[in-house]
């Protein structure tokens, strides 16, 4: 693994080198059939294996209670913006959605959901997203049909630390760049949704998870592709999936500490260095990085700075490579 370049990149990310080893090994043949798994009918009992043991390991990782749904679908984190809303704005009368709005990503999933209903974003207006709001200055409806957040902001970098309590109201969370990286209690939502490609696997798959008993008040404008309840149904195989292999949760809560402590450590100890932006050097920094072979390091286009992303597939030895880089530029530059 030391010969491949450190990829600090925010999704599309690092995939573990078995996980590509066993995918170019059984790229010309799967399991002795003669073809790949790119090449098989999603119909086909080899891939309905794939399928269903890729569910029954997320529900040991998730320990997901028996009332749960598992769907594998096609749309990416945006697509459940647009089907969040279109199956669940309609669990009450009155189409109102309850949303707490941290960074870019649940401020999009809010926009597309004023399409389909009323949206109160339920905390004061946020002049920066650089934390979670206090739970004391949120007003949450109880006629709401649900609560949605975002549990991780992958561009602010915004993460929750508890679970919201909604009074009863369904919960909804985007855990795409957190999903797997520690232990959740599954039953304390009603929705769970992640994009595959940071922690799981390659673009192309979002993984949802549903209540069963929330299937069924889907708006009837909802295209059938993102229908919960036809997807559940069908086993997540109402249309082509993509076909691909995907590769303890609390292991990966310890490792992603002690990986994201060893930069928060370096960024506080710095005296505001790594925290005040220049671009100069961070053009130097980025190029510095990228001649010891670490990519993937420049911020979101729409904020700019550094992002480090520390998925689970990114060692230890990597972030301390890392660190240890970010040590001697700061002394250089300081
Ligand atoms: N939610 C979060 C938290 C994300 O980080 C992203 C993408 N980086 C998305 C949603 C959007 O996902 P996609 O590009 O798969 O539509």
């Amino acid at each position: 693994d030391n010969k491949r370049t450190m990829n600090f990149g925010a999704g599309p990310a690092k995939l573990p080198q078995p996980v590509l080893l066993a995918a170019q090994k059984e790229l010309l043949d799967y399991n002795g059939i003669g073809i790949s798994v790119l090449e098989m009918s999603h119909r086909s009992s080899d891939f309905t294996k794939i399928l269903k043991a890729a569910e029954s390991l997320l529900r040991e990782l998730l320990e997901i209670p028996d009332n749960y749904k598992v769907m594998f679908l096609q749309g990416g984190g945006t697509g459940q913006f647009s089907a969040v809303p279109l199956n669940l704005i309609g669990l009450k009368e009155d189409r109102c959605a309850d949303y707490l709005v941290t960074g870019t990503w649940s401020s999009k999933a809010a926009k597309e959901a004023e399409k389909y209903g009323k949206v109160n974003i339920v905390h004061p207006k946020l002049d920066s997203y650089t934390k979670v709001p206090d739970p004391s200055s949120w007003s949450l409806n109880p006629s709401a049909s649900y609560v949605y957040y975002c549990c991780n902001e992958t561009v602010h970098g915004v993460e929750f630390n508890f679970v919201p309590d909604t009074k009863g109201v369904v919960l909804v969370s985007d855990m795409s760049s957190n999903f797997l990286s520690r232990p959740v209690d599954v039953s304390k939502f009603g929705l769970i949704f992640a994009g595959a490609q940071k922690n799981v696997g390659c673009a192309g798959v979002t993984v949802v998870i549903v209540r069963e008993d929330l299937l069924g008040k889907t708006l009837k404008e909802c295209p059938v592709v993102l229908d919960y309840q036809v997807q559940a149904g069908n086993n997540s195989l109402y249309n082509t999936p993509p076909c691909f292999r995907c590769g303890g949760t609390a292991a990966m809560e310890r490792l992603s500490k002690e990986k994201s402590g060893m930069i928060y450590d370096l960024i506080n100890q710095s005296n505001g260095f790594y925290k005040d932006g220049d671009e100069a050097l961070e053009k130097k920094f980025l190029d510095g990085a990228s001649k010891l072979g670490m990519i993937s390091l420049k911020g979101h286009r729409s904020v700019g700075g550094i992002r480090v992303s520390l998925y689970n597939a990114v060692t230890v030895e990597e972030t301390q490579a890392l660190a240890d880089y970010m040590t001697e530029f700061l002394k250089e530059h300081q």
